[in-house]
This record gives structure tokens, sequence and C-alpha cells, in this order.
């Protein structure tokens, strides 16, 4: 009896591993194909000053659209577009998208920086930092006001090659970030020698104040930031209450729904012309 449903459990844990497999494969498949067909999206969130409340960056962040003004979250696929390889040139893409909206943000006197992602095996190209300067070059770009943005499974992933690359960028002029930070458990000993600017701490230790130690985490990483000369960044900020905590605790920038969510390049276009701070 024991044997027939371990046979039951197993087969059909088998099933859903392969209906999972099946899923993700297609998942793979139709975003390839539609990255290809160019419809894939890149929308921008403001990040703003705690002190003035001006708009001083944006965060570029892929959008899947799925139909019916629907989108599948980055969450899903960039892992899965990790896996496949594909996020390479997803991520070059992503780049000089960021690049052209640099560029139009430039034009109408709003130059702030812009912000990417990148994942682990876009550090694995050879000649990755130089493909980085060739594509701001083209585009002409002033570096600082581009960012990377790397998590710390990018920095453990091989800690010596990604200093070389990211100190070659930083020579360049490009700014770098830490995201995500404190979420990976890896040692603190990396930051005294990765070369970065900013600190942006996770949404984790963000959305539970004031119920929870989470506070404590944060406050963390913000005398952190202050003890090593390098700015701290508040994610996925929702509630004044949170704001309020993290601009008394020295948080120099905030990024978040209270303040605005992600948005088309048009949408980021408009908000900024027409965006006045107001008085915290
Ligand atoms: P991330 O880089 O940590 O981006 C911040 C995420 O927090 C974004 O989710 C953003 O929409 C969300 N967020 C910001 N403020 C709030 C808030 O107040 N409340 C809540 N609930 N969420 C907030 P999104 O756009 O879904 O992206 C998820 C993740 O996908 C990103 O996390 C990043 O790891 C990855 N990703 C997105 N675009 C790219 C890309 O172009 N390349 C790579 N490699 N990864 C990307
Ligand atoms: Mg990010
Ligand atoms: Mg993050
Ligand atoms: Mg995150």
């Amino acid at each position: 009896n024991q044997a027939k449903q371990e046979n039951r459990v197993v087969g059909r844990y088998t099933s859903d591993l392969e209906e999972k497999m099946a899923w993700k494969l297609g998942l793979i498949r139709q975003l390839r194909q539609d990255f290809e067909h160019k419809r894939l999206e890149v929308w921008y969130q403001p990040q703003l000053c705690f002190k003035t409340l001006e708009v001083v960056g944006c965060e570029a962040l892929l959008r899947w659209p799925s139909g019916n003004g629907r989108y599948i979250s980055p969450g899903i696929f960039v892992p899965l577009a990790e896996n496949a390889g594909l996020i390479v040139d997803i991520g070059q893409w992503v780049l000089e998208q960021a690049c052209e909206q640099q560029k139009k943000l430039a034009a109408i006197g709003k130059s702030i920086s812009v912000a990417v992602n990148v994942s682990v095996p876009q550090f694995k190209v050879a000649n990755y930092a130089q493909s980085v300067k060739d594509t701001l070059l083209e585009y002409q770009v002033d570096p600082k006001f581009i960012e990377l943005e790397v998590t710390e499974s990018v920095v453990m992933d091989e800690i010596g090659a990604v200093v070389e690359t990211l100190r070659e960028l930083q020579e360049f002029g490009v700014e770098v970030a830490i995201d995500d930070f404190g979420t990976g458990f890896s040692s603190l000993s990396y930051l005294q020698t990765l070369p970065f600017s900013r600190l942006k701490i996770d949404r984790a230790f963000i959305k539970d104040i004031p119920h929870s130690d989470s506070g404590a985490i944060a406050e963390l990483v913000i005398s952190l930031g202050r003890h090593l000369g390098r700015k701290t960044i508040a994610e996925g900020v929702e509630t004044k209450e949170q704001s309020d905590l993290l601009k008394k605790m020295g948080c120099d920038e905030v990024q978040g729904f209270m303040y605005a969510k992600p948005m088309p390049s048009e949408a980021l276009m408009m908000f900024l012309k027409n965006y006045k701070p107001k008085v915290n």
C-alpha cells in the first residue's frame, strides 16, 4: 500500500515537473519571439532626493505585454531569460533604450540619470565593459547619467572579474549601484573592494516599517552607507510613515509607489515637465 502511495507521489511529482518545464519552455519561446518582434517595453520609475524631493534619476524596468493591457512580471521572466541566455541581448537592448531615454530627457532640460539592471550572464560576455563604453559612445550619452545596478549575486559570482569590469566602467564615468542590498547573504567584505556609489535598500526591509524590526536593518544600511561615503536609496516606499522614518534615518534618496510608479517613456517626459517638488 505504501509502495503504491509512493509511486503515486513520485508519478505526480514527475508530471508536475514536466508540466512546469513545458510551461517555462513555452514562455521562453514566446519571450524570444516577442523580443525579436520588438514587443518588449522599458518603463521608468522616478527616484527622488529625500531632502529636496527633486527627481534625480529613474530606473529602467522591463515590461512584457501579454495582451489586454496586462503584463508578465519581470520577476518571472527575467530569471527565465537569464537561464536561456536571452538576457544578454535583451540587456543590451535595455541599455540602448536607456541611452535614448537619457538623451530625450537631456533635450528637454531634465538631465537625470537612468539606472539599468545588469544580470550575471551579461558580465560573463567577453569585454562587457568595452561593449557598454561602445554603446555610450555610439549614443553620445554622458556616462555620468548612466548607472548600472548589480545585485550581490553578480558580485559573488566571480568577484575578481566583476570588480575589474566595474572599475573600468567607473573610470569611464559610469555610476554603479548595489541593488537589493542585504538580501543576498553575502559577506560584507566585498564592499571594501567593490567600486560603487550607491546602496539600494531592498523593499524587504522597507515594507513592514514600522511594524517589525526591518527598520533596524534599513537604519544599519543607511549608517553603513554614510560611513563608507556612499549614497543610500530606499526602494519600495509606499507610505508616509515609511518615508518620514527613512528620511529621519538619513537616507539620501527614495524610489517607490508613494512618489511615482514605473511608467512608459512618454509618460515620464510628461511627469517631469509637470513635476514640482512639494514641501515635505
Ligand atoms: P529591482 O531591480 O529591485 O526593481 C525594483 C522593483 O520594485 C520593480 O519591480 C519596481 O516596480 C518595484 N517597486 C518599486 N517601488 C515599489 C513600491 O513602492 N511597491 C512595490 N510593491 N513595488 C515597487 P519590477 O519592475 O516588477 O521588476 C522586478 C525585478 O525584475 C527587478 O527588481 C529586477 O531585478 C528585474 N528586472 C527588471 N527589469 C530588468 C532589466 O532590464 N534587466 C534585468 N537584468 N533585470 C530586470
Ligand atoms: Mg534594480
Ligand atoms: Mg532592487
Ligand atoms: Mg528587488
